[in-house]
């Protein structure tokens, strides 16, 4: 490829939007480019790496034994009828309706079409096992879109779905997927961890997450250093034998100035990943001066432990709220903030609430809160699965870092980690809910064993720069780059030897089959260079009039400080 040839638009400064450095560094490099909320063009060089990574997936699901398909995106609604997940799947299901108002749904993963080709297909034991994968679009109308790439709303992933005879050959398929990942998340270079997982009704141990390290991850992770226990905190939590540390836990999330903020800024901590167990409240305070103008409001967050009263909340010390604070209205806030989040809507409740402060008990009127039922109980509180967690949540966990570890051999260590991948053991669930069934040895009618098993190939990419980035930008692992080798040749308008030289090993690259992009646009050293450290191209040759009188040129991996003289004929060595 001749960069000429090719689109390449690099960005000085990140969007504001851009939280995270890989959604930074990939918009920077024009990899990316956003179309609305969670819904990206994926822009040429940005395409590079998303083949390379679904190239790699697809040579291991074939090497596993998986076949591929291809399923609709756009799937009748009648087949989710049938498994109930049409209703019961709740908004991240996007639904849509045809000219003559039939329901369909965008597909967000397909077990019910892939077993509706099963039950069709798979007749006899005889055919089975199986294992059918496809990397496709998906979406999922999520309620926090963010971070780029990492949790889009239309993405690419690669679902795999295993059939099979007997629950013995089915927990087989599910090992013979699981050391396929590990295989293909090695073959990325990535720090990863596989971690149990929730199996949900299922149960049994048959779910794997495989998280890839990183401050930025959405997932607590837990973990024995002195042993293979991993679990997501879901699950560790699940079996966590003690009792919670703290009931309560109270902080403020964000100070709002009149006329600048809006209440926008405080949907974001309204949407906490939590746990089953602890339920939340969101409240607001204003301070006013003595003409009794509003000068600050805070927004506060109190995360609540088990089956609290709304008539009567514990909260330890609360820093803050001794002088002259008192709580506002949600149309208070409302005035001066402009809209409300929408979602505080329709299950906010005011209501006179005794609340505890270490041991003294005040008597405050008018608290909004979020989230609860007539009866002053709040349960079930979730509002969505897609922040980091704040060390509020720590403190209501029942396990932190230094516990014993379950398996007794050493202690736990808390890390955070991004979900690239998925395991996990179905059971008849879904061969159950379709009858989708095969007929056995005794010419008997089964149910199929099944498995699901999904990577996030458009996800990967970014937790991969998660890990691998510094100032100047991305640092590709080899497998992920766009291009493996960029060949900078410098001023070559002004030197025909340069261009020559340039040429020559470009061409000598190709014909080696070396992934290899030439850069003639005949940018300025500098600019080109910060492009190229930018973009993230591991291995760089830099052909110049000064090293080419002694037959040299230069070579610098993108993780090197400085750049090292080497024939022409060695550049091979490095880069293959
Ligand atoms: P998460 O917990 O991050 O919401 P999930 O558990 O809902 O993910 P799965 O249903 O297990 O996701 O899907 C398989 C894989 O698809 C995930 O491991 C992840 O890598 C990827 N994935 C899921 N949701 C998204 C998304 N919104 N954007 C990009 N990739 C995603
Ligand atoms: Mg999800
Ligand atoms: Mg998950
Ligand atoms: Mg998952």
């Amino acid at each position: 490829m001749k960069a000429s040839q090719f689109l390449i638009s690099t960005l000085k400064e990140a969007p504001s939007d851009a939280e995270v450095v890989s959604h930074q560094l990939m918009t920077r490099a024009g990899m990316i480019k956003k179309l609305g909320a969670g819904i990206y063009s994926y822009m040429p060089m940005g395409l590079r790496v998303i083949r390379k990574v679904e190239a790699i997936v697809r040579e291991e699901m074939n090497r596993a034994g998986a076949i591929e398909v291809a399923m609709p995106v756009v799937q009748p609604a009648e087949l989710w009828q049938e498994t109930g997940r049409f209703d019961k799947m709740g908004p991240e299901l996007l639904r849509i309706k045809d000219r003559h108002e039939r329901d369909y749904v965008v597909q967000p993963t397909s077990e019910e079409v892939v077993t509706d080709i099963a039950r069709q297909e798979f007749r006899s034991y005889k055919q089975l096992p199986k294992n059918l994968y496809q990397i496709q679009t998906k979406f999922r109308d999520e309620r926090r879109p963010r971070f780029g790439l990492m949790r889009g709303r239309e993405f690419t992933m690669k679902d795999a779905y295993s059939f099979d005879r007997d629950q013995d050959a089915a927990k087989a398929s599910y090992q013979v997927m699981a050391q396929a990942y590990r295989k293909i998340f090695d073959r990325f270079g990535l720090t990863y961890r596989a971690v149990a997982a929730d199996s949900g009704a299922i149960g049994g141990d048959l779910s794997e997450e495989f998280q890839v390290i990183a401050a930025t991850g959405e997932d607590a992770i837990v973990y024995c250093p002195d042993s293979d226990y991993a679990a997501n905190m879901e699950k560790a939590e699940a079996l966590a034998p003690q009792a919670p540390r703290k009931d309560a836990s109270l902080a403020l999330v964000k100070t709002l100035t009149p006329g600048k903020s809006t209440c926008a800024d405080v949907a974001e901590y309204l949407q906490l990943p939590l746990q089953n167990s602890v339920k939340s409240l969101v409240l607001a305070t204003e301070q006013t001066n003595e003409q009794g103008e509003i000068v600050k409001t805070q927004v506060w967050l109190l995360l609540l432990r088990g089956d609290h009263s709304m008539n009567e909340i514990k909260v330890g010390k609360v820093p803050g709220l001794d002088n002259g604070f008192r709580f506002a209205t949600l149309e208070e806030i409302d005035a001066h903030f402009g809209c409300l989040p929408g979602y505080l809507g329709p299950v906010q409740t005011k209501l006179p609430v005794k609340l505890v402060v270490d041991r003294e008990v005040a008597v405050m009127s008018d608290w909004v809160c979020g989230a609860n039922e007539a009866d002053y109980h709040y349960t079930g509180a979730n509002w969505g699965r897609d922040l980091p967690e704040p060390d509020l949540i720590a403190d209501l966990r029942n396990i932190v870092e230094g516990d014993p570890s379950p398996d007794g051999k050493g202690l736990l260590a808390i890390e955070r980690g991004i979900e690239i991948g998925h395991v996990f053991y179905l059971g008849t669930k879904y061969s159950r809910a379709m009858n989708a069934t095969f007929l056995d040895v005794n010419g008997k009618p089964q149910f199929m064993e099944m498995g699901c098993y999904g990577i996030g190939i458009t996800r990967l990419p970014a937790a991969a720069i998660e890990q691998n980035h510094d100032a100047r930008g991305i640092i590709w692992p080899d497998a992920l780059a766009p291009f493996t080798v960029v060949v900078c040749p410098i001023s070559p308008d002004r030197s025909p030897d340069v261009k020559a030289a340039a040429d020559k090993l470009y061409a000598e690259l190709l014909a080696a089959g070396v992934d290899v992009i030439l850069d003639d646009r005949g940018e300025r050293p500098g600019a080109m260079f910060a492009d190229w450290e930018l973009i993230g191209v591991p291995h760089r040759v830099t052909v110049g009039d000064k090293g080419l009188k002694d037959g040299q040129v230069e070579y610098q991996h993108r993780r090197d400080a400085a750049a090292t003289k080497v024939a022409v004929a060695e550049v091979f060595a490095f880069v293959q």
